[in-house]
């Protein structure tokens, strides 16, 4: 079989590579002229752990391509995934100028049968939206009776920093699609991970549309649920690490996402909580709960910042040394990263930033032309007032601490993802603070 991707983002990118591994013939389709050109020499223009080797293989046997014509993608193949970016708009809805773009286009170059897959997050009536677009443009050009089409709904779940490993292993898959035909060459389509069990989701446009939305508003509701209890542990004098764990076994809960911090951020849970509010919104129905877990998010930042003032006072002139700068380990995106809203706040205060990430340093050096990026941790420590982690890459939970206090000015040290043992860190003479567990 043979299908087009059109973007390739993180999203098209990574279900383009998946696919031609899984042996199908893909053409990715950009329109930016420069990520095309990279991705053709097989460089990947972002930080995913393995896409790498992915693209490469499948460059070099001849399953995957990439160009900016879309008519290439259209003319090829039966099945043509949509995976360009929906952005925020001023009002937190969905931007959907990139989808009728490409829906456009596909109209345009169509001549057969094609199956039309929505991978982008988009609200629900989007597939429907799609379908009278591209119904319109054929009829105009007079071969809407020559050609037919179906619109499907094939929500992506994968996380960056785990992308592959999500795509080959998903934990269902989610088929949207009001027609049978469609749904077959779907099921043809992901027949490997049919092989290995893994369950599909098969239900109407609306419905596919809305687990996406429904499903990440979910599991950031349950982010800022355990940093409001994490809150309430600093005060009561509980620990958030234990409460959380006591939850999470009970499987009707579950451990996952029970990890208190920051707040959530990437390109995801902060745009689609938004995205769903102003969809509920237009149907006047009121999602007061995911309502509730947007505004505790951002008040979490907030408190995350005023943590650190109430224990070291006026900030101007003070040096702050920032571990991680990605929203998440092992990915180098910083769209609505914590530490993107923290460094602002500090530079605001007029405090000095000294940085290191593994990854996102080149990404933020644009953002903050002005803070000092560091060759490692301990770089970052030198001469700061306190140490600040505030995304857990692996590489930060042993930091060599004696050296880390060795180097800072004053010990203060802030752990806003709960990575070190508060007793054996205090013992070290630090002054620890963490979230939840005072
Ligand atoms: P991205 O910004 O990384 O990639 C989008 C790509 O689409 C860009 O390369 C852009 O140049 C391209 N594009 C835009 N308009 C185009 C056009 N008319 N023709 C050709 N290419 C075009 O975005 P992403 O993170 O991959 O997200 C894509 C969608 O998937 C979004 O709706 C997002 O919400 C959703 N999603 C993202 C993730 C994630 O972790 N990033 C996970 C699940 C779902």
């Amino acid at each position: 079989m043979h299908i087009g991707i059109i973007g390739a983002g993180y999203v098209g990118l990574v279900t383009g590579a998946c696919f031609a591994e899984f042996g199908i013939f893909v053409t990715c389709v950009d329109k930016d002229e420069k990520k095309v050109k990279a991705l053709k020499k097989g460089k990947v223009p972002f930080y995913e752990p393995g896409l790498d080797e992915l693209v490469q293989r499948n460059i070099k046997q001849r399953r995957l391509k990439f160009t900016t014509n879309i008519a290439d993608a259209v003319n090829d193949s039966l099945v043509i995934f949509i995976a360009v970016g929906t952005p925020p708009r001023g009002d937190g809805s969905a931007e959907l100028k990139h989808i009728d773009e490409v829906a456009n286009e596909i109209a345009k170059h169509m001549d057969g049968y094609k199956v039309i897959v929505t991978k982008s997050t988009v609200p629900v009536g989007t597939g429907k939206r799609i379908k009278r677009m591209i119904s319109s443009r054929l009829k105009a050009k007079g071969s809407l009776s020559a050609l037919s089409f179906d619109v499907v709904s094939n929500p992506e779940f994968l996380r960056e920093g785990a992308a592959i490993e999500d795509f080959m292993r998903p934990n269902r898959v989610v088929v949207g699609a009001d027609s049978q035909q469609a749904v077959a060459i779907m099921k043809d389509l992901y027949k490997p991970l049919y092989l290995i069990e893994t369950p599909f989701v098969i239900t109407s446009v609306e419905s596919a549309e809305l687990i996406k939305y429904a499903s990440n508003a979910f599991l950031a509701t349950k982010v800022s649920f355990i940093n409001e209890i994490a809150n309430l542990c600093d005060e009561v004098g509980a620990d958030v690490n234990i409460v959380a764990k006591g939850m999470g076994l009970d499987q009707r809960i579950g451990s996952k996402f029970l990890h208190a911090g920051p707040g959530f951020g990437g390109s995801c849970f902060p745009k689609d909580t938004r995205a769903l509010l102003r969809l509920a919104e237009k149907h006047s129905i009121e999602l007061s709960v995911i309502r509730a877990a947007v505004s505790a998010n951002e008040r979490q930042r907030h408190i995350m910042f005023e943590k650190i003032t109430r224990v070291m006072g006026e900030l101007k002139g003070k040096t702050l040394a920032i571990l991680g700068l990605s929203f998440k380990p092992n990915t180098d995106d910083l769209r609505d990263a914590p530490s993107v809203f923290l460094i602002e706040r500090l530079r605001r205060a007029k405090a000095r930033v000294r940085t290191y990430d593994p990854v996102a340093m080149e990404n933020a050096r644009s953002l903050f032309p002005d803070i000092v990026f560091c060759k490692d941790p301990y770089d970052a420590a030198k001469d700061s007032d306190a140490l600040v982690i505030v995304t857990e890459w692996n590489q930060f939970r042993n930091l060599d601490l004696e050296k880390i206090k060795g180097m800072l000015r004053q010990p203060f040290f802030f752990d806003l993802r709960n990575i070190y043992d508060p007793e054996k860190v205090k013992k070290m003479g630090f002054k620890y603070f963490c979230v939840g567990r005072t």
